[in-house]
């Protein structure tokens, strides 16, 4: 039998299933939250409701943008350079290189990166709307930039054979990023000069 009252005991292990949150820290979330205002609580549940509701993918580069926006602001912006695309796995890798204000082209987000071990093949990551961007023709240089891992540089080969018949420039990140490392925590300079010191793939 558990001594904690119901709802209190839901919440602690609706936390547990986040990542990086383990028992202590989902019990100590709760608990603060039964002490604070209930204005906190109202504010976080209305603020969840909403990530589902509210947010959809771009149909352009399948970054995250506003519920009922069929292009993100970045695809809709005439002052972003068309002919430069960089490839990234996440969301959150948009967000990193956009804060180092170095980059002006356009973004293609896969959502994930090939993974055999994992069963993630070409058709469960956006590679195939990658491909149908390029053949439009006003692409010219694709930077991709999947993260210094096993998978991310697979995934970058992977991707240079099906945009090879394209006669494009085809860069990736300079070294100098962790290995093994995700884009999402490198610092701006780290990420700036991966950016500006680009090599062919
Ligand atoms: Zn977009």
């Amino acid at each position: 039998m558990s001594v904690l009252p119901k709802p209190l005991e839901r919440l602690i292990f609706a936390f547990e299933r986040l990542p990086g949150i383990g028992p202590k820290t989902a019990s100590r979330l709760a608990f603060f939250l039964l002490k604070s205002p209930a204005e906190l609580s109202k504010d976080l549940s209305e603020a969840l409701r909403e990530i589902k509701s509210s947010i959809t993918l771009c149909s352009v580069c399948f970054n995250i943008t506003d519920a009922g926006r069929e292009k993100c602001e970045i695809c809709s912006s005439t002052e972003r350079d068309e002919k430069l695309l960089c490839v990234v796995e996440e969301p959150l890798d948009v967000l990193a290189l956009e804060r180092t204000d170095g980059f002006m082209g356009r973004y293609h987000v896969l959502h994930g990166v090939l993974s055999p071990i994992e069963g993630i093949g070409p058709d469960d990551i956006r590679i195939r709307e990658l491909v149908d961007r390029v053949k439009e023709g006003k692409i010219k240089e694709v930077i991709v930039a999947t993260n210094p891992s096993m998978e991310g540089d697979a995934t970058a080969l992977y991707i240079r054979q099906q945009l090879e018949p394209y006669n494009i420039r085809m860069t990736r990140l300079a070294r100098g990023l962790p290995v093994g490392g995700d884009l999402e925590y490198a610092d701006q300079n780290t990420l700036l000069r991966a950016l500006s010191g680009r090599q062919d793939l």
